[in-house]
C-alpha cells in the first residue's frame, strides 16, 4: 500500500493531509502520510463509544457551505446535510430568565453594529489592531456580543485578535451539520489514501536535494514534504527542523497561535434533564466584567445529548481538568435551566485539545500586527522542497475545515 519511493511526505492526516494526498494522486504524484496519531481526521473527529451517539469532538459544521469544498464531497457521498440555521431556535438568557422578544432584538441590532464598526475599522487604511478596539461598547449587549464573536467562535478573545485577520476570515452561513458528524466525513474521505498511522515525525531533514522525515517509525525520504501538523504543534518545538525554519516561517507559526474551544458533551436522557427543543442553541448573556458564559447546543438530530461550549480564556483555564470543567458547565446548566435539570445531566465527555500533544489547541488566529502571517506561512520553501498547510494557512476560511481542505490541496498543487 505505501510507495517504496514516493514523491512526496505528507505529515499529518487531518483536513489538510487527506486533501494533499488526494490531489497529489489526481496529479500521478505518489506520497505517503505519516500520521502521528492512531486515527485519521485530526481536529475533525466523531466518536460514538463515549456517549452511544455520534459526537463531534472537533468540527461539527460546515461553515459558509455553498463555499465550502466539502459540500459537495459530503454530497458525492451521499451524505444528507441539515441546514442548523434555518431549524435552530436561538435563545438568549439574560437577567435571570429567557431574554423577552424586545431584547432579543436588540441584541441582534448589537450584533449587526458590532459587525458594521468592525468591518468599517478593518477598510479604513490604519494599521492593523487588537479586534477589540474596533468593538462598540458601553451598550448593553456589547460586551455579550464581544464574547460571543471572541471566545466562543473563534477560541480566544478579540483582544488576542489581529482586527484585519479576524475581518478577512470572519465567515457566514449556510451552516450546515450532518449526523455522521464532520470527523465520519473526513475519515470517508481519506479512504484508500496511503496513511501510515502512529508515525509521529519528530524531525524533518530538507536541507539537502530531498526531504527526509525521522521518526520512531524509522525514516523516509522524498523529493518533498508537506507538513500539517497545527501551529500549536510547530511553535513548541515537537517537530525539529534541519536547517532550522527561516526567521519569516519562525514568526509566522509563533504569530497564529491556536485558541482553545473545550466542549462538555452531557447525556440527557432523564426527564427532569433541560427541556431544550433539538438543534436549539443558549448564549447566556455576560452579567459583569469577569464573568466569561458558556453556551449550549440541545439535542443535534434528536439525540440526547447537551453540549456546552467554553471557549477562551477560561477554557484554557478548565485545560486538563475534567472534572473541573464538569463541575464548571452542572454550574452553568443550574444557572440557566435550574438545578433540577443540571443535576439530571448525566456523566458528560470532555474534549482534550489543548492536553493532546498532536494539537495543543483548537484552531488558529492571528496575533495583532500579524495579519500577514498566514501568506508567509504558505510560501512554499527551498523551490517547494518544504512546505506547509492547514487551516492556520488559509487567508480566508481559516481555523476550519474549509481551510484546511483548500490549503491542502493548494500545497499538493505547487510540488514541483
Ligand atoms: C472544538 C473544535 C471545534 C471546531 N469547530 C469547527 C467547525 O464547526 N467547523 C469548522 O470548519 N472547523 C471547526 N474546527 C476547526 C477544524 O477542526 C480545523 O480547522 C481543521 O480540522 C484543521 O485541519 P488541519 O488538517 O489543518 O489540522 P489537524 O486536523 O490538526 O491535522 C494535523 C494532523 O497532524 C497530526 N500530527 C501532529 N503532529 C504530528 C507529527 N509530529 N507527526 C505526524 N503527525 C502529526 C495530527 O495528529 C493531526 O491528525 C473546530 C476545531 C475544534 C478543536
Amino acid at each position: 500500500m505505501f510507495p517504496s519511493d514516493p514523491d512526496v511526505l505528507v505529515i499529518g492526516a487531518g483536513c489538510a493531509g487527506i486533501a494533499a494526498a488526494r490531489a497529489l494522486a489526481a496529479r500521478g504524484r505518489s506520497c505517503i502520510v505519516l500520521e502521528g496519531g492512531s486515527r485519521v481526521g485530526g481536529r475533525a473527529f466523531t466518536e460514538s463509544a463515549s456517549l452511544g451517539v455520534p459526537f463531534d469532538h472537533g468540527a461539527s459544521w460546515l461553515h459558509q457551505a455553498d463555499d465550502n469544498p466539502l459540500t459537495p464531497l459530503a454530497r458525492a457521498l451521499g451524505m444528507t446535510l441539515i441546514d442548523h440555521d434555518a431549524m435552530r431556535d436561538r435563545r438568549l438568557f439574560a437577567f435571570g430568565r429567557l431574554a423577552d422578544a424586545t431584547e432579543r432584538h436588540d441584541f441582534t441590532a448589537a450584533e449587526d453594529a458590532f459587525w458594521t464598526t468592525i468591518d468599517a475599522a478593518a477598510r479604513d487604511g490604519t494599521p492593523d489592531r487588537p479586534a477589540s478596539i474596533a468593538a462598540p461598547q458601553g451598550g448593553r449587549w456589547d460586551s455579550t456580543v464581544a464574547h460571543w464573536e471572541g471566545a466562543q467562535i473563534c477560541a480566544a478573545e478579540l483582544s488576542r485578535m489581529s482586527l484585519h485577520d479576524f475581518a478577512a476570515t470572519a465567515l457566514d452561513g449556510p451552516n450546515l451539520i450532518t449526523r455522521d458528524g464532520i470527523g465520519g466525513l473526513v475519515a470517508r474521505l481519506a479512504h484508500g489514501l496511503p496513511i501510515r498511522l502512529n508515525a509521529r515525525v519528530d524531525r524533518i531533514r530538507w536541507g539537502t536535494r530531498d526531504v527526509t522525515a525521522e521518526g520512531t517509525f524509522g525514516a523516509v525520504t522524498a523529493k518533498a514534504a508537506i507538513v500539517t501538523a497545527s501551529t500549536g504543534v510547530l511553535a513548541a518545538g515537537a517537530i525539529a527542523f534541519d536547517p532550522p525554519l527561516p526567521a519569516a516561517t519562525q514568526d509566522a507559526i509563533h504569530a497564529l497561535p491556536l485558541g482553545l474551544l473545550t466542549k462538555i458533551a452531557f447525556r440527557a436522557d432523564h426527564p427532569d434533564a433541560p427541556g431544550m427543543p433539538p438543534f436549539a442553541s443558549l448564549r447566556r448573556a455576560v452579567s459583569d466584567d469577569g464573568d466569561r458564559p458558556m453556551s449550549w447546543i440541545s439535542r443535534l438530530f434528536g439525540d440526547p445529548l447537551m453540549i456546552a461550549f467554553c471557549g477562551g480564556a477560561r477554557a484554557w483555564d478548565i485545560a486538563g481538568n475534567p472534572a473541573r470543567a464538569e463541575a464548571e458547565a452542572r454550574a452553568e446548566a443550574t444557572t440557566v435551566f435550574g438545578a433540577r435539570a443540571a443535576a439530571a445531566l448525566g456523566r458528560p465527555t470532555v474534549t482534550r485539545w489543548a492536553e493532546d500533544p498532536l494539537f495543543r489547541g483548537a484552531y488558529s488566529h492571528a496575533v495583532p500586527g500579524a495579519q500577514g502571517a498566514r501568506a508567509v506561512l504558505a510560501t512554499p520553501l527551498a523551490d517547494g522542497r518544504l512546505s506547509f498547510a492547514g487551516e492556520a494557512c488559509h487567508p480566508r476560511f481559516a481555523a476550519t475545515v474549509a481551510g484546511a481542505w483548500f490549503s491542502g490541496t493548494q500545497a499538493a498543487g505547487a510540488v514541483p
